[in-house]
């Protein structure tokens, strides 16, 4: 410790974008005093109650020896950023906002700017008397004076920079309560009349968080504020989350899509205040800890507030099977990587953080037991509170909990790259395990200890496998019970397999391993389809959905293969689940992938007025119009004109989908006027779908990258960006973007641009094993 307390005296210019400030900061002992300041005027320092000359380079503050407290006057201008203390336009007015994670608090003053440097936070803030001012701890005074008015904040508890926040603007509010705790949403243009159902979805779940952990909220209230310009999907800053408008704004108007993704997201920046908040990571090569334990958990909690939505099925279909896809490169990374730097930090939000950490949880969960599991956590926040903590001080808390060799097990999987698949030779009742390495792109000879749970014969029998080993077996068997074990398996026999599955969880895992086969070569694309084909009657959601992504994956990269099969598959669900009641999330998700390979559903769909159409199915309308309209671009953009921001974005997505190329360009561009949400220009992402496009998508890319790097610096939106779009829409280009990626330096996306080489590579093969001649 060396900084112990920060006390801030800001005052605003609404006007000109610009502040004043004086800082105290006050020390627990001396110490030779550098802080992180980025783009700063410094007006003067005070050091020990003297004027101190300073150092300052634009980026460091060098104050020399402090030996109890510093004070520094500097001024500065609120950009319109996304990252730092930044200003958020909307129609008809601003907010000002901050987003700091992982190195945005030096963007705003003078700091010890790493998660482990905990101190209290003291702010007072002066304002326009019209405007309100919300920050992580309730206003202690407020004063009137000089055409201003000053709101002093309570002091905060020990926390991190990274979580500190102060809005400013016209907010609107609705209040409630829970014990003692004050809950708020807060909007701007009078929206937070549209937060009752995030209100409602906080309040159980900060309720079934503190069960869980043992502990209560810590804070006296906590917002839920929306900002109208915002990289990420939400931010978990202490007592004052921060969501983009769509993220936390759901009505009964929005339809299930949208309220779920609503509530996934609340509950996950919830679980952040206990774990993140509360304690922290040390430095950010534990950011994973943070991230794989609030996607994890928040799955939990949403399926104990809304256990009708089945929501560990989506956990199946996106989080693990997403962040297996990228976990099958060699361009992937450990889940514990090193960072030595905030521009490394920047670049690991991704599926191996948050995916395949929530998903190595699951297992290592079921391996240790419910209950165990649960103690463990608790006893690790309880013993850590207030403070920092790396990985090893949590598996040594499981461990203890559970008896169980936590710390070995998971030492391996996490600081380890990729994961093993297991090779079962012989076909009698004793058949041999082999274990290596998977990837698409070849194997690689390595292990793990993996918990191994079998199914033999309807029973369930468990070893903890280290090495190559034989196992005796039933007629019927299949390794992975629940798919709850990270690895793939390669079956020699995949009916035999599939035959020995006693539930959904089962013959989800076979289906993905199949996938993860074909796209490594090994199995065909007929074995794959006459596998799938069999489930087209099936009634569970966890099946339909992951079978539905995956044809959804493989239109994108083969369209003509799979172009039959993926529209006789989609047509029967989407008949069957409309037949359902309360099934208009699972139809539309259906519909969106039909209207691209149905000629006969998408024009159907397309005529129908988009606004008569139930929420849950208007972004397949959306993708329908854009598809089989005759003027899709001047359709859309007439919707875009009168729509709210979640049907903006909706129609945004479908505009990516735009088959005739002159419309498509004119959606591209259209994505960079004034008139389209700088935060929702990663809705290109969605033209990786778009596969008669490709080469207009890719030209496009190319000559507005400096500007999709502009808007995105330091968020930590541009890897992903890249990784989700390129391996598509580089198909038949794969020397030109190999070129451009080499000819420029992009450090601060490097991580995202070999994971799109790689898959792009694996996408290319196997569109040119399939594919024949140009498409049409
Ligand atoms: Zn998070």
């Amino acid at each position: 410790m060396s900084i112990i307390k920060y006390e801030l005296f800001f005052d605003v210019d609404w006007q000109n974008s610009h502040y004043t400030c004086r800082e105290k900061l006050f020390l627990d002992r001396p110490e030779e005093l550098t802080l992180d300041a980025v783009g700063m005027k410094i007006r003067g320092v005070e050091v020990d109650g003297s004027a101190r000359p300073f150092s300052y380079d634009g980026k460091l503050l060098k104050l020399g020896n402090v030996s109890s407290r510093a004070e520094i006057e500097f001024e500065r201008d609120v950009p319109e950023e996304l990252m730092g203390f930044y200003r958020a336009p909307y129609d008809g007015g601003y907010i000002m906002t901050t987003h700091f994670e992982p190195d945005g608090a030096r963007l705003m003053f003078p700091c010890q700017d790493e998660p482990s440097k905990k101190a209290r936070f003291k702010l007072n803030v002066k304002v326009d008397p019209d405007l309100d001012v919300i920050s992580n701890m309730p206003p202690a005074r407020v004063e009137e004076g000089e055409g201003k008015k000053s709101v002093e904040f309570q002091e905060t508890p020990p926390m991190s920079t990274y979580l500190l926040y102060l809005g400013i603007g016209k907010f609107d509010q609705l209040e409630d309560s829970l014990g003692d705790t004050k809950l708020y949403v807060a909007a701007f243009s009078g929206k937070s009349k549209r937060g009752r159902f995030a209100l409602e979805v906080a309040k159980k779940a900060l309720k079934a968080y503190s069960e869980y952990f043992g502990i209560p909220y810590q804070l006296p209230k906590l917002h839920l504020i929306a900002v109208p310009e915002f990289a990420m999907g939400a931010m978990e800053n202490w007592g004052a989350i921060t969501f983009r408008e769509t993220a936390l704004l759901a009505d009964e108007k929005s339809g299930e899509t949208a309220r779920r993704g609503v509530a996934t997201t609340i509950v996950h920046e919830l679980a952040h205040q206990w774990f993140g908040d509360l304690v922290t990571m040390k430095w950010w090569d534990d950011l994973w800890l943070n991230e794989s334990f609030a996607t994890y958990l928040s799955y939990k909690v949403v399926d104990g507030i809304f256990p009708e939505w089945q929501v560990m099925s989506e956990f199946l279909s996106s989080e693990t099977s997403g962040s297996l896809l990228v976990d099958s490169l060699s361009s992937t990374h450990p889940i514990h990587v090193e960072v030595r730097n905030e521009t490394e930090a920047e670049q690991i939000f991704d599926a191996i953080s948050y995916g395949k950490g929530a998903s190595v949880l699951r297992m290592i969960e079921s391996y240790m037991g419910e209950e165990e599991f649960k103690k463990g956590l608790s006893d690790f926040l309880k013993r850590f509170s207030y403070s920092n903590a790396t990985a090893s001080d949590l598996w040594d808390a499981l461990e203890k909990a559970s008896g169980k060799p936590v710390s070995k097990i998971m030492s391996a999987w996490v600081n380890k790259a990729g994961h093993p698949v297991i090779a079962i030779a012989g076909s009698g009742s004793s058949v041999a395990l082999s274990q290596r390495g998977f990837r698409f792109l070849g194997n690689w000879t390595d292990s793990w200890p993996v918990p191994l749970v079998y199914v033999s014969d309807g029973d369930l029998y468990s070893t903890l496998l280290e090495k190559d080993s034989a196992i005796r077996v039933g007629k019927s068997f299949k390794l992975n019970a629940d798919g709850a074990g990270y690895y793939r398996v390669l079956y020699q026999d995949w009916g035999r397999a599939l035959s020995a599955c006693r539930n959904a969880y089962d013959q989800w895992n076979v289906i993905s391993d199949m996938y993860a086969h074909l796209l490594q070569g090994v199995v065909g694309i007929d074995q794959y389809l006459g596998a799938i084909s069999g489930f087209s009657g099936t009634e569970d959601a966890l099946l339909s959905q992951e079978i539905s992504s995956q044809l959804g994956m493989l239109y994108a990269v083969v369209p003509d293969a799979v172009r039959e099969a993926s529209a006789s598959w989609h047509r029967s669900q989407v008949d069957l689940w409309q037949g359902k009641e309360n099934a208009g999330y699972m139809v539309g998700r259906l519909a969106r992938r039909l209207v691209l390979v149905d000629r006969e559903y998408g024009v159907s769909l397309s005529s129908k007025d988009y606004w008569s159409v139930p929420p849950d199915l208007r972004q397949a309308s959306a993708l329908a119009k854009a598809v089989w309209s005759s003027k899709p671009f001047q359709e859309l953009r007439e919707l875009y004109s009168k729509a709210d921001e979640e049907d903006r974005t909706r129609l945004l997505h479908g505009m990516m989908a735009i088959r005739r190329p002159d419309d498509f360009r004119r959606a591209l561009d259209f994505l960079l006027t004034k008139d389209v949400r700088k935060q929702d220009l990663r809705q290109v992402v969605a033209a990786a779908n778009n596969v008669h496009n490709r080469k207009v998508a890719w030209d496009w890319f190319k000559a507005n990258f400096p500007l999709l790097r502009k808007v995105f610096s330091s968020s930590g939106v541009l890897p992903g960006l890249i990784s989700s779009l390129i391996p598509y829409v580089g198909i038949g280009s794969e020397s030109d973007v190999s070129k451009f990626f080499e000819e420029n330096d992009i450090p601060e996306a490097i991580m995202g641009i070999r994971v799109a080489l790689e898959l792009l590579q694996v996408y290319s093969r196997l569109n040119r094993a399939l594919e024949t001649g140009p498409s049409p």
